[in-house]
């Protein structure tokens, strides 16, 4: 970095100062998402993990509590479509944090309600008068919930004797202002991380910094998020900035598994799975990790695991560089409320580059997302989630040039490594209204 400083008498000094990208040896990240801090019993579970690693020094990134980030949305969409209720929203989730401290500190005057007594006192503030765009509103509410439960944690842990330092993640992860799906501007980031962090550890004592997931704030200080399920996307940019060893992600299930078992009642746990099928799987709609997640662990090769918070001696499953076992095991991705568009063109003319471009168009305006897309000489289909009010408007904007036709209630299937043993036990008996395959995967969106 050079700066010049503008000294007395109107001379100037060129100052050079290198950036130490501190690199930390030995050090993990750990993250720990909305389930494992859900109820006071969750949290003295999330103590306990860490009472495991007590020797080492670790970055551990807290998610919001159970389903607080659902919760504030909803107070945002309250807020802007003035419905009653707002206060009443608020007083939920208010309540529901004041039961888990109660129960986590036995004391009704403890120092933790104070801060939440004031934040939820912005945050009614804030809905009550929104007084910018219905994003950076949300951006300035619902980081609310990661705030309320690292302070919950930190405090609880510091009552456990822990020592423990408190990070607040806005200060070190910095963003563009695309609100509620904001970029990491890496280069601030990355100064930013390593200094904070590294000066803070330098006091051996520290043993845990607690810090927030998937909240962060501009270069100009407004506060940003990074997208719904951000906080493995926090772990993996604190892990990448500090060069850290690992990145444990603790959840509610044995590892990474090779299906939802919401929709799927016999699945596997993936002991072993390389980034470029971890990316492919996120890709397709697996829950398993938020898709930006990879990218910077990838780029300095640091492996993440996936450990149940319920069983820690568990082996868990571990994301890597090696390929070699990732065709072992089928995985499958099921998407359900999905809408098949059709759009031929009226005049019989080709689906060719302009006509693509057009329609590309109009579905990037309309931010809506093709899950799966084919083409035949006059006509083009795309499968995506249902758009709900932008069907409309869809419709609309592309009457002109294009006969447009729709299918409803579809589901959308996607199997890695399929066989036909998975595709015939999976699919048998369904009507399948469209199919794409190639080596390794196949798609399908069907009726049941
Ligand atoms: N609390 C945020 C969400 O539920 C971020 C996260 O949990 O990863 O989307
Ligand atoms: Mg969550």
């Amino acid at each position: 970095m050079i700066r010049v400083l503008k000294m007395r008498h109107n001379k100037f000094q060129i100052q050079i100062s290198y950036t130490f990208v501190q690199e930390m040896n030995n050090m993990r990240v750990f993250k720990f998402g909305g389930a494992s801090v859900n109820s006071a019993e969750a949290v003295r579970n999330v103590a306990s993990i860490m009472q495991r690693y007590g020797h080492e020094q670790i970055v551990v990134v807290i998610s919001a509590m159970g389903k607080t980030t659902n919760a504030f949305e909803e107070v945002v969409f309250a807020a802007f479509y003035k419905r009653k209720d707002i206060s009443e929203k608020i007083r939920t989730i208010k309540d529901f944090h004041c039961n888990i401290i109660q129960d986590l500190f036995n004391c009704s005057n403890h120092t933790v309600l104070q801060y939440v007594n004031d934040l939820f006192e912005e945050v009614e503030k804030m809905s009550l008068h929104p007084d910018a765009g219905y994003d950076e509103i949300y951006d300035r509410i619902v980081p609310s919930g990661e705030l309320l439960s690292t302070h919950i944690v930190n405090s609880y842990l510091h009552e456990k004797s822990f020592s423990t330092a408190f990070l607040d993640a806005r200060d070190v992860i910095k963003t563009d202002d695309r609100f509620r799906d904001a970029s990491v501007q890496w280069d601030d980031t990355l100064n930013l991380v390593s200094q904070r962090v590294s000066g803070i550890f330098q006091d051996r004592r520290v043993r845990f910094i607690v810090t927030q997931g998937f909240i962060a704030r501009t270069m100009d200080g407004r506060p940003t998020t990074l997208g719904r399920e951000g906080s493995d996307f926090t772990a993996s940019v604190f892990a990448h900035c500090l060069g850290a060893t690992e990145v444990v992600v603790w959840k509610d299930v044995e590892g990474l598994l090779n299906a939802d078992p919401v929709y799927f009642d016999d699945t596997v746990k993936i002991d072993k799975i390389s980034y470029r099928e971890a990316i492919e799987l996120s890709f397709y709609g697996a829950k398993v990790l938020h898709p930006k997640t990879i990218k910077p662990l990838q780029n300095k090769k640091i492996p993440l695991k996936v450990k149940s918070f319920s069983n820690p001696d568990g082996k868990g499953s571990v994301v890597q560089e090696s390929s070699l076992s990732d065709h072992l095991v089928p995985c499958f991705i099921l998407k359900q409320n999905q809408m098949l568009i059709s759009f031929a063109s009226k005049d019989f003319s080709f689906i060719a580059e302009e006509k693509l471009y057009h329609l590309f168009g109009e579905f990037n305006r309309l931010n809506i997302k093709v899950n799966l897309m084919q083409n035949s000489a006059i006509s083009f289909t795309i499968c995506v989630n249902h758009p709900g009010e932008k069907l409309e408007p869809l419709l609309k904007n592309l009457s002109d040039g294009f006969d447009i036709k729709y299918n409803e209630n579809l589901e959308l299937l996607t199997i890695r490594h399929f066989n036909d043993e998975v595709i015939d036990k999976y699919l048998k008996g369904c009507k399948i209204f469209l199919e794409q395959r190639s080596r390794r995967t196949i798609q399908v969106a069907f009726k049941r």
